[in-house]
């Protein structure tokens, strides 16, 4: 295969425009995500520095000064898109980070005092070293992954750069032992040119995956509370719940009295601290959200009805037990938990049901307190804790009754 330098020269800083113009495209259309229009900068100052050289080796410019233009275009280059990609991927301002801008000082500085841009072997390897360096500090960058964020578009960026380093290691091999390597100039600008595609793919890849994780996350979340809300349960319980299943549904007593007393920022005060209380005692693996008002759901994929009790005991003495005050007044709070236990295959609905009259009997029997739906007759109600019982004669009723 012949490939055509002078054509390849062309389409080099042309990719760059093209790469630049995508990273300004999504700054404009992301607003959030900041770092990109370095990264823009830094593509624009590569592109007009493989401009200046493509002139100047047509003898258009001065040999010493597009040597010099086009050597420190690319660290100048480089370090621009290193801080943009710091503050993309951190989310934050570069802050110490700009300590990077010191290195083309120093190499400009040295092309100037030593003169060795004016060496094609020079200049070309040590462009390519510094090509190499960076790009490999850019893919650690991004697959570090500082944020926890679990972006699969990291591993593409991270490989495309990895890649570019190999390939500037694999030209500056050539240019010093040609005859080894037979890897020409043509060949390294078109695997750079399709590197800088790939780069900028993933890095728009990369913001609009992280979008639309977000996007997701706040459909899933309750705002008032930041707990998962009723959306997040549904879409992971199957329709069809397996024997074993048990479902628990929370709700706080009296909570309308919270409001009506102490006025609705303090009932919204109430619910997010219980909300948060009995996330952390649950963990963050537990599938427990807030259903709607105040009411909370708790799926336990397998458990038995006492270990699904012991659960809602867990949470009514967690709420109980919190210390919550608004302007100075205490505001004392507790919930009731209704359990149902699949012991054969059912329907989510009909488990829920089931809770939920449990939930009715345990409010009718005095509040504070967990009450289980018993199939088949089969029943258990716990106590609270001044000991009191819930009347157990109406969870047989509702066993029998569902059944
Ligand atoms: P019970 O013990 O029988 O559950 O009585 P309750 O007062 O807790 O139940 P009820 O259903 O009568 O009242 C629930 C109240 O919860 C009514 C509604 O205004 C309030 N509520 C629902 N969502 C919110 C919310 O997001 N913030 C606040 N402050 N109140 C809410
Ligand atoms: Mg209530
Ligand atoms: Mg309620």
């Amino acid at each position: 295969m012949h490939l055509d330098l002078a054509t390849i020269l062309i389409l080099h800083p042309l990719s760059l425009v093209v790469g630049a113009g995508c990273f300004l495209y999504l700054r404009w259309y992301s607003r959030r995500s900041r770092g990109l229009g370095k990264m823009a900068i830094g593509f624009l100052v590569l592109a007009a520095g493989s401009v200046l050289a493509g002139e100047g080796i047509q003898g258009h410019i001065d040999y010493a000064t597009w040597t010099f233009l086009s050597f420190v275009s690319g660290p100048v280059s480089y370090a621009l898109f290193w801080l943009g990609l710091l503050t993309l991927v951190t989310e934050r301002p570069a802050g110490r980070g700009w300590w990077i801008v010191v290195l083309p000082v120093v190499l400009s500085g040295l092309a100037l005092a030593t003169g060795f841009h004016l060496d094609n072997l020079y200049r070309s390897s040590i462009f390519l070293s510094v090509m190499a360096g960076f790009a490999l500090a850019s893919a650690w960058l991004v697959a570090r992954d500082p944020q926890g964020e679990r972006l699969q578009s990291r591993y593409g960026l991270a490989s495309a750069l990895v890649f570019k380093a190999l390939i500037a290691v694999i030209t500056i091999a050539s240019i010093v032992a040609p005859a080894v390597m037979g890897f020409g100039a043509a060949e390294s600008f078109l695997v750079l040119i399709l590197c800088q595609f790939a780069i900028a793919m993933f890095v728009v890849i990369l913001v609009l995956e992280r979008a639309e994780k977000r996007l997701i996350a706040l459909t899933e979340t309750d705002s008032l509370t930041g707990i998962r809300n009723r959306h997040w349960m549904m879409d992971r319980l199957p329709r069809q719940m397996p024997a074993g299943s048990a479902f628990l549904v929370i709700d706080i007593d009296h909570f309308k009295r919270v409001n009506d007393l102490h006025g609705h920022a303090a009932g919204d005060l109430v619910l997010k601290a219980v909300a948060q209380a009995m996330a952390e005692t649950l963990g963050a693996q537990a599938l427990f959200a807030r259903m709607g008002g105040e009411e909370f759901g708790l799926l336990l994929p397998k458990a038995s009805e006492i270990e699904a009790i012991a659960s809602g005991e867990l949470l009514r003495q967690t709420v109980e037990a919190l210390a919550i005050t608004f302007d100075g007044v205490a505001i004392p709070v507790t919930l009731s938990a209704g359990v149902a236990v699949a012991r054969g295959e059912m329907s989510l609905t009909r488990l829920i049901g089931r809770a939920d009259e449990a939930l009715y009997v345990a409010k009718r029997g005095g509040r504070n307190r967990v009450c289980s739906f018993g199939d088949g007759g089969e029943n258990m109600d716990q106590g609270d804790a001044s000991g009191r019982r819930a009347a157990s004669g109406d969870v047989v009723s509702l066993g029998v009754a569902g059944a």
